[in-house]
C-alpha cells in the first residue's frame, strides 16, 4: 500500500508538522528494518518510474539535459539506494567491539539507533540528488524525516511534493515547503538532526538554530575549490576532465573547479588546448548547444554578469552572455590576480579564472592563505607533488588528476571542513550520520567475573591498586574473543579425558 505525504503549506503550524514526525517516531514505526526495507523500495521504484519525469524537472530548472540529469542525480540516486538496501542489514547490526581482560565474560556492543526526527534542507543547484540522498540515509536508518527542497528550483519541488505522496508513508516523510521565511520557523522546532546543504551563510543561520536544541548537524557548504597543473601533466586530458567538472550544469556545482594555480607556460597551453575541448563539445555557438545548462534565477545571472563585467579584459575564452535567456557562455579569465573581484567569493558559475604562480610551493601558500575547500584538485604525474599536497593543505577532500569523480567512489566520505562544512556522508556514512552510537556493556551475575571486579570494592588497598590497574590497562596481545570457546573446549577435553581414564580404571579393576 502507498500513502500520501501530506504536504506542508506554507501558512500551517510548522510545530504540528515536526510533532505528527515525532509521534511517528515514537510509537516505533520507522524502527524496524522491514519498515525501513520497504520504504526504500518503494522509493526506488519511485525513481526507476520516473526517470523521464526527474530529467524533465531539471530541464525546466537548469535546462539540464538529459545525460547529466540521469547520471548525475537519477542513475545516482538509484545506486545509492541499491547499494543501502544490500547493506541495510549489515550497517544496522549491532558492533560487537574487542574487549578487554576485565570484560572477558561480558558482552560489549554497539547499537545503531536511529536520531528520532532529521530535518534535511536541500540546495537548488543538483535539487534531487542532494535532497533525496540524505533522505534515504535517514529513513535507512530509522528516522522521520522532514524534508525542505530549495524553493528555487520549483520544478524539482513540484515533483517531490507530487509524487513522493504516491510512494512514501506520509507520517514518516513530511515535505515542506517555502523560502528562508519557512524555513526560519521550521528551525525554532526541535529536530533530533539536521543535514543542511547550501551556502556557508545559510550554514551559519542553520549551526546557531541547532545549538539552541544542541541538536547534531552536517553541514554541507560551498567555497573556492582550487586546481593545481603541474608541466608533467598531460594538458589535454587534463583540460577534458577539468572543463567537464567546470562546465556541467554551467558551473553550478558545490565541487566545480573555481580557479586555476599555474606557471604562466602552463596557462597558455592550457589556454590551447581549453580552446579546442569547448569547440569540440558545445560548438561555436554553445547557446545553441543541448548540452549546454542556464543560470537558475535571474538574481544569479545577475551576479556572476557583475563577475564578468569586473574581468572584462581577461577574457581569453567566451565572455558573451544573454539575460533572457539567463545564458552564460563557458568563459576563462588569463592572468587574474589575487585582488580580482572574481576572487573574492565562491564563483557558482561558468567563469574558470587563472592565477599564475612560480611553482607549487606558491601554489601551497596561495591556497593555504584561503579558508579551507570543499575539495582539492591537483594534476601532475609527480607523487611527490601530489604528496606535498595532500600533506601541506587542508580541504574536504583532494582528487588527483580528475574532477567531480571522487563523489561517485561512495566508500569515499564527502563533506568538508571548516567553512566548506561539517560532516560527510555517502554510502555508509551516510547511515552513520542518521545513526547515533549506543555503546553497551552488559555484565553477567557469575561468581567468576564478580571475584575478578570485586577487587574495585573498598576498602582500598595498594596491592588491590596495583592489580585493577594492570587488568585496565589496555592489552593490545592476541584477542580474548575465543577465550570462552577454548576454556569450553578446554574443560571438554578435560572431563572426556577423566571420563575415559575412570572408565579404564574400572574396567582393570574388574
Ligand atoms: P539555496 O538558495 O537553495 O539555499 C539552501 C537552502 O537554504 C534552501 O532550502 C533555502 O530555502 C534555505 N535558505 C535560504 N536562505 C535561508 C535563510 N535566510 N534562513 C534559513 N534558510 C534559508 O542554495 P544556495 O545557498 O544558493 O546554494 C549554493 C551553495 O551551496 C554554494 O555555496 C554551494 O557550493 C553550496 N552547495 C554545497 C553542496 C555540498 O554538498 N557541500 C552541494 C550543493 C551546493
Amino acid at each position: 500500500m502507498t500513502v500520501g505525504i501530506q504536504t506542508k503549506s506554507k501558512n500551517e503550524n510548522m510545530a504540528e508538522v515536526v510533532q505528527r514526525a515525532r509521534d511517528t517516531f515514537n510509537r516505533g514505526v520507522t524502527k524496524p528494518i522491514e519498515w525501513r526495507r520497504k520504504q526504500l523500495q518503494n522509493l526506488l521504484r519511485m525513481y526507476e518510474e520516473n526517470r523521464n519525469a526527474m530529467a524533465e524537472a531539471l530541464r525546466k530548472d537548469l535546462n539540464r539535459c538529459k545525460t547529466e540529469a540521469i547520471l548525475l542525480e537519477v542513475e545516482y540516486l538509484i545506486n545509492d539506494l541499491k547499494n543501502t538496501l544490500h547493506e541495510l542489514k549489515e550497517w544496522a547490526s549491532p558492533d560487537r567491539p574487542p574487549k578487554g581482560f576485565v570484560n572477558m565474560l561480558d558482552d560489549v556492543i554497539i547499537y545503531k539507533d536511529p536520531y528520532g526526527v532529521a530535518l534535511v534542507i536541500g540546495a537548488w543547484n543538483y535539487p534531487l540528488q542532494l535532497l533525496l540522498l540524505p533522505m534515504s540515509g535517514a529513513i535507512a536508518a530509522g528516522n522521520t524525516v522532514i524534508l525542505k527542497p530549495s524553493e528555487l528550483a520549483a520544478a524539482c519541488t513540484e515533483f517531490v511534493v507530487q509524487t513522493l505522496p504516491k510512494y512514501l508513508d506520509n507520517d514518516a516523510v513530511i515535505v515542506v515547503e517555502g523560502g528562508p521565511q519557512e524555513t526560519t520557523e521550521l528551525l525554532k522546532q526541535k529536530f533530533d538532526y539536521i543535514f543542511y546543504t547550501g551556502g556557508t551563510n545559510v550554514g551559519k543561520i542553520v549551526y546557531e538554530a541547532a545549538t539552541k536544541h544542541l541538536t547534531p548537524v552536517t553541514l554541507e557548504l560551498g567555497g573556492k575549490s582550487p586546481v593545481y597543473i603541474d608541466n608533467t601533466a598531460d594538458i589535454f586530458i587534463t583540460a577534458k576532465r577539468l572543463l567537464w567538472g567546470k562546465y556541467i550544469n554551467a558551473g553550478q556545482t558545490c565541487i566545480a573547479p573555481d580557479y586555476v594555480l599555474c606557471t604562466k607556460e602552463i596557462q597558455d597551453k592550457f589556454i590551447v588546448a581549453a580552446r579546442k575541448v569547448l569547440k569540440e563539445w558545445y560548438g561555436e555557438e554553445p547557446q545553441k548547444s543541448p548540452d549546454y545548462g542556464r543560470i537558475i534565477n535571474n538574481r544569479h545571472f545577475a551576479r556572476l554578469q557583475t563577475l564578468l563585467d569586473a574581468s572584462k579584459d581577461k577574457v581569453v575564452i567566451g565572455g558573451r552572455s544573454d539575460a533572457n535567456d539567463k545564458f552564460i557562455e563557458p568563459t576563462i579569465l588569463a592572468n587574474v590576480t589575487a585582488s580580482d573581484k572574481i576572487m573574492e567569493d565562491e564563483i557558482f558559475g561558468p567563469i574558470l579564472p587563472i592565477l599564475t604562480v612560480e611553482n607549487a610551493y606558491e601554489a601551497i601558500k596561495f591556497i593555504n592563505s584561503k579558508e579551507h575547500s570543499l575539495v582539492l584538485y591537483v594534476f601532475s604525474k609527480q607523487n611527490n607533488i601530489q604528496k606535498l599536497f595532500t600533506e601541506q593543505t587542508r580541504s574536504g577532500s583532494i582528487n588527483m588528476n580528475d574532477t567531480i569523480m571522487f563523489y561517485a567512489v561512495d566508500t569515499l566520505p564527502f563533506g568538508g571542513v571548516g567553512h566548506s562544512g561539517i560532516g560527510a556522508y555517502h554510502g555508509k556514512a551516510t547511515f552513520d550520520t542518521f545513526t547515533h552510537k549506543k555503546s553497551c556493556l552488559i555484565k553477567t551475575f557469575s561468581s567468576l567475573g564478580e571475584k575478578i571486579t570485586s577487587i574495585r570494592y573498598p576498602p582500598y588497598t595498594d596491592g588491590n591498586l596495583k592489580l585493577i590497574s594492570t587488568l585496565l590497562r589496555k592489552y593490545h596481545g592476541p584477542s580474548f574473543k575465543f577465550l570462552p570457546y577454548l576454556v569450553t573446549l578446554a574443560i571438554g577435553v578435560g572431563l572426556g579425558y577423566g571420563i575415559f581414564a575412570w572408565q579404564k580404571m574400572a574396567s582393570e579393576d574388574l
